[in-house]
């Protein structure tokens, strides 16, 4: 099989050279993708698969399961449909070493073609308009005859109503002026590519790029020189301030001069130099002593279907599917539990709403960072308004636990720099979310559209719904824990 640079592995070498070269000749580097990783492609396949649908009664290019030839194959392929001017899906091109598969290519005026190329994205990245400028100049270098090039993306505006009406899901962005200006750097770029490809590893130096316009698999590898508290962690540090001091050879946060610090980080700093954890115990006092009992520790998990499940839905809208709740009635009183959970494949708001009653008329609602919990009862609000008006009362009831993080009156070293609750319980608490089954959320609103909306069988199903109840029970625990140690410090 010739050496050839693909759409993606395009986009990757503008990223970084070494990554390409990773990707090319010592792939065992790269670790395999991880669920989120997976979860991500696969939503990219469904939405590519009913983007067809915009241009029916196409004909796709299989690719072969002949790894030999399989470029060659489906080039020849696409020649001699080419012919017959109609939607083809994944055409495939082969030139100059350049391989490329369109997602859509649809017969316009004359000889003409229109590009389609389908991202599960809801806008324009210009990482997209250079996908788009490769695939056009292969296709070109190939004697096909382009017009419109276009981008096509889910419209975050568009709102479910029975059946998915694709025309209105998606929205086609023409960007052929934009693209085909960046077409004349393809060639050079392809040929730095190729030289990069064949020569010895390149010694690219970490920086910004390694997580623009992705996050880098090959970070860890590439970043292992640096110490835990590293000039990364400072807290609110820009990362170019941060990687211009990594170049020049300030690694760890104990060696930056404290003069050129802000007062935050210099506590930072003082808690990594010395080990002691840094407590202003009079300011948590006084902020604790304005909370109003009872205090509802509260936590929503939420999924972001791109192709929206229910009626009234948009693509990626957040849907709560589950909330945790525990209320303290008094400073030394033992927290009563409340949870929701839904278990059908039905809207699970009309019931979780209802649910939320358990929350009484008196007392705050404690979050940590209650921005996302008060935006999905905005959006609850907005989507039934018969609650509105209680679903917006509780809004106003919110106090947020990481108040006395992000103000530093409480800082451990062991928090890297860092006020998520990820990094703060196990330095307050000692409690970590290791070793159970269901640990951040992102994977469980993964796990919970597997069970509920997949082909999981009923036991398969009652598993993960029970490891469900316990991470977000585990979530709300953990904010009455971290409301005892801060009473307890102050
Ligand atoms: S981590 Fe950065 S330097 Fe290393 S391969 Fe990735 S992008 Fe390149």
């Amino acid at each position: 099989m010739p050496l050839a640079i693909s759409k993606s592995k395009y986009v990757t070498g503008l990223q970084c050279l070494k990554l390409l070269w990773t990707q090319y000749n010592d792939r065992e580097a790269i670790p395999p993708p991880d669920a989120a990783t997976q979860a991500k492609f696969d939503t990219g396949h469904e939405v590519g698969d009913l983007a067809k649908d915009l241009f029916p009664g196409g004909i796709e290019i299989a690719w072969s399961d002949d790894p030999k030839g399989r470029m060659e194959q489906t080039a020849a392929e696409t020649t001699e449909l080419l012919k017959q001017r109609v939607p083809l899906y994944e055409a495939s091109f082969l030139i100059d070493g350049c391989y490329c598969r369109a997602d859509l290519l649809v017969p316009a005026a004359g000889d003409a073609w229109d590009l389609y190329e389908v991202k599960s994205t809801t806008s324009v990245k210009d990482v997209n308009l250079h996908d788009v400028a490769f695939q056009a100049w292969a296709i070109e270098r190939c004697g096909v005859r382009l017009d419109r090039l276009y981008l096509v993306h889910l419209d975050n505006t568009y709102v479910r109503q029975g059946q998915i009406d694709v025309h209105r899901l998606f929205h086609a962005e023409d960007v052929t002026g934009r693209a085909r200006e960046l077409m004349p750097e393809v060639p050079r770029n392809v040929k730095s590519m190729l030289a990069a490809i064949a020569g010895d590893q390149p010694s690219t130096p970490i920086g910004e790029h390694c997580s623009d316009p992705y996050d880098c698999d090959l970070w860890a590898a590439c970043s292992s020189f640096l110490p835990t508290a590293n000039v990364l962690g400072l807290y609110r540090m820009r990362k170019r301030d941060a990687f211009a001091m990594i170049n020049d050879g300030v690694m760890s946060v104990v060696d930056v001069p404290s003069a050129s610090l802000n007062a935050k980080q210099r506590v930072q700093q003082e808690a990594i130099r010395t080990g002691a954890t840094h407590i202003q115990a009079q300011e948590i006092h006084a902020w604790l002593a304005g909370l109003e009992y009872p205090l509802h520790c509260f936590d929503f998990e939420t999924m972001m279907p791109a192709i929206p499940l229910f009626d009234g839905t948009r693509p990626y809208q957040q849907i709560p599917f589950q909330f945790s709740l525990h209320i303290v009635d008094g400073p030394d009183a033992e927290p009563r539990h409340v949870e929701f959970l839904a278990e059908n494949a039905a809207d699970p708001r009309p019931d979780l709403v209802e649910a939320l009653n358990a929350i009484g008329p008196e007392g705050a609602i404690m979050a940590y960072n209650m921005g996302f919990e008060q935006a999905r009862l905005r959006e609850l609000a907005a989507d039934f308004p018969a609650h509105a008006e209680f679903l917006l009362g509780l809004v106003g009831r919110f106090q947020d636990l990481i108040v006395p993080f992000r103000n530093f009156w409480w800082h451990d070293a062991r928090q890297l720099g860092s006020c998520s609750l990820k990094y703060v319980l196990p330095a307050l608490t000692g409690t970590t979310y290791e070793g159970m089954e269901i640990a951040e959320g992102g994977q469980a609103a993964r796990e919970f559209m597997r069970v509920v909306f997949g082909n999981a069988d009923a036991a398969e199903k009652a598993r993960v719904l029970a490891a469900l109840r316990t991470y977000c029970a585990q979530d709300t625990l953990a904010l009455v824990q971290v409301l005892r140690t801060l009473k307890d410090a102050s």
